[in-house]
Order: structure tokens, then C-alpha cells, then sequence
């Protein structure tokens, strides 16, 4: 089969690779129908996920027909349409049970890290009854590929660790994709303000179109002084940081209102400076996670209904044997204005 192989940071190449084969008993092998390319992918690109050794397939979200499954598989059959998450959970181990899938201790984010991933023909998934989720008959499979990771992301890193609430204000730092889907989430929560504060006006102008209530362009750095303009003096009740940079984290800092939350998205590689200096007395909280992808099944029924339409992430389309390209288009975002692009095999 043809897979998009890692080898080495800046080095990548589509590969012919052995279909994978079934190697526990809780096992499945999906047939991948559409994958698509995540920022973390670039970020192992450059050689920042040390857990991602050289000749691992990559990628870690997509949708499928389910292949084979091992002995131990009770809630699927060969020919199921499966939505693959980007976590994978044994739904038993101590992490398991309080809901933290993302710290299994036999699972986690694995695929297309520690072991081969979705950009491929074929992918095995471990722990498959608690690692897939049933395509309802007639889903638009390509929106759902926007379930695997960035949604779930979105939501549980950003708004629920947030507690975005009813009223409140909020600011995202950063419209890529994974901002874009804050944004797209937190209106379930009804908050009175979202303002989307990037560098690049056409990601602003399409924070627009999905729903924000403000768009700040931060290129003259007076983000800070328009956020508190807009929000009377205060700050946002809830900041999120959505790019992984020193500089877009104190920028949070900065931006939180007394009482309010940071809740960080983004992937960092640095360390960044907290002011504690200036936080200490403002009852302020900030968050971590990794996304645990606990809120997959009500995400797939907000889909299901229209409530959340995903689909509006998607950018551009690629056959698998153009990956390559499908690559340079999502790494030169600023140019070719891409957010998600579907890969279909
Ligand atoms: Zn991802
Ligand atoms: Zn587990």
C-alpha cells in the first residue's frame, strides 16, 4: 500500500508499505476513504514530537470502512464506516475510567506517533471498540474527518476548560483551524463576546463569516489595548490560546479579565514566561490538556442535526497521490488560504 512516510525532521516521502496486520485481539485494520493533515504533522516535521521516530507513517485523523478485526472486537464488523480518533483508549486502565483517554496507559495520542498512521491506505487501530466511532448511515464522511482531532480539541481544551458560560467574553488567540473550531463549539455555551485575534486578515475575515463578534489583527501588537476597549476596561472572562507560542501565551496573560480563565490549546516547544508578578492577585486559572476526545459522541450528533457544521473548515481537496502537494498547500497556509484539506484515497 502507499503510505506518507516520516524520515527524519524536513524529510518525507510516499512510500509503498506492507498492509498492516491484525496484532491484538481488540485490533481493527481500517481501509482509510479520506485522511486529512494536521499542524501537529508539521510540528513532528520539524522534528519537535520526539516520540515520532523516523520511518513511522504519519497522521492521526480520517475516516474508513472497517477491513478486519481481531477476536476481541465485539462492536464492529468488516464493512462498518468508522470515524477514527485521533486517541486511542483501552477504556479501562485508571486514566480510562475517569474519562482522561489521552493518558491511557496503553494508548493515548499514538497513531501516526508512536505507531504507523492514517495518511495510508490501510491502518491498524488498537483498542478499536473504545478508539472508533459508528458512521451514522448518510453522514457526510468528509465533515466528519474534522471530528478525529480538531473539534474535540477545540471544544474540550478550549471551551470546557475555559467554562465559557452564558454572557461571558471570550478571546482566541490564533484562527487556524484548531481556533476556528473554538470558535465553531463555543457558541454552545451563548457567550455574549468572542473576539478572534490573529496576524492574517483573511483568517479574521473568515472568523467573521463563522461567527465571531470581533477580529482584532495583532500585526501593530495593540491587541491587548482593543480587547480592553472592547470588553470596558476588563479583559475577557475566558482566554485561549490556539497558536503554541511564548509570545501568544502572554498574550493571554494579558488579555485575562479578573476571575477569568487561560485555557491553552496549543502545542509548545519553548518555555514561556509567567507573570506571576501580575497574576497572583487577579484569581485567575490557567489550563492544560490534551484532548481526550470524550466529547466525540455528542459531537458527532451536533453534526448529525446541522447544529455544527465542520464542513466549513475544509478548504481543499487532494487525491492521496497528490499528498505531497496537499502538504505544501497546508504549510503555506498565508498564501494558499488553506485551513483543512482532505486527502481521499
Ligand atoms: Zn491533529
Ligand atoms: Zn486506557
Amino acid at each position: 500500500m502507499k503510505a506518507l512516510v516520516y524520515r527524519g525532521p524536513g524529510n518525507k516521502v510516499v512510500e509503498d508499505r506492507p498492509k498492516p496486520e491484525l496484532q491484538a485481539p481488540g485490533d481493527a485494520i481500517v481501509q482509510i476513504t479520506k485522511t486529512t493533515i494536521c499542524g501537529t504533522d508539521l510540528h513532528i516535521l520539524k522534528g519537535d514530537v520526539a516520540t515520532c521516530a523516523p520511518g513511522r507513517i504519519l497522521g492521526h485523523e480520517g475516516v474508513g470502512v472497517i477491513d478486519s478485526v481481531g477476536a476481541g472486537v465485539t462492536a464492529f464488523r468488516p464493512g462498518d464506516h468508522v470515524l477514527i480518533s485521533c486517541i486511542s483508549a483501552c477504556g479501562k486502565c485508571e486514566y480510562c475510567r475517569r474519562g482522561m483517554y489521552s493518558h491511557c496507559t496503553t494508548g493515548g495520542w499514538v497513531l501516526g506517533n508512536e505507531i504507523d498512521g492514517t495518511q495510508a491506505e490501510y491502518v491498524r487501530i488498537p483498542h478499536a471498540d473504545t478508539s472508533l466511532y459508528s458512521i451514522p448511515q448518510g453522514a457526510d464522511e468528509e465533515a466528519l474527518v474534522m471530528l478525529s482531532d480538531i473539534l474535540p480539541t477545540g471544544f474540550e481544551c478550549g471551551v470546557l476548560n475555559g467554562k465559557v458560560a452564558p454572557g461571558s467574553t471570550v478571546a482566541i488567540v490564533g484562527a487556524g483551524p484548531i481556533g476556528l473550531a473554538a470558535l465553531l463549539t463555543a457558541p454552545f455555551y451563548s457567550p455574549a463576546e468572542i473576539i478572534m485575534i490573529d496576524l492574517d486578515d483573511n483568517r479574521l475575515e473568515v472568523a467573521r463569516r463563522f461567527g465571531a463578534t470581533q477580529t482584532v489583527n495583532n500585526g501593530d501588537g495593540t491587541a491587548v489595548k482593543k480587547v480592553k476597549a472592547l470588553t470596558g476596561g476588563r479583559g475577557v472572562d475566558t482566554a485561549m490560546e490556539a497558536v503554541g507560542l511564548p509570545s501568544t501565551f502572554m498574550l493571554c496573560q494579558d488579555l485575562v479579565a479578573p476571575g477569568g480563565i487561560i485555557a491553552n490549546i496549543g502545542v509548545h516547544g519553548s518555555k514561556v514566561d509567567l507573570h506571576l508578578e501580575s497574576l497572583w492577585s487577579r484569581n485567575i486559572a490557567i489550563t492544560t490538556r490534551l484532548v481526550d476526545t470524550v466529547t466525540t459522541p455528542m459531537l458527532l450528533k451536533t453534526v448529525h442535526s446541522k447544529k455544527l457544521k465542520p464542513k466549513l473548515l475544509i478548504t481543499h481537496r487532494f487525491r492521496f497521490g497528490q499528498i505531497l502537494d496537499a502538504y505544501d498547500t497546508f504549510a503555506h497556509a498565508a498564501s494558499t488560504r488553506a485551513l483543512k484539506v482532505i486527502i481521499e484515497a
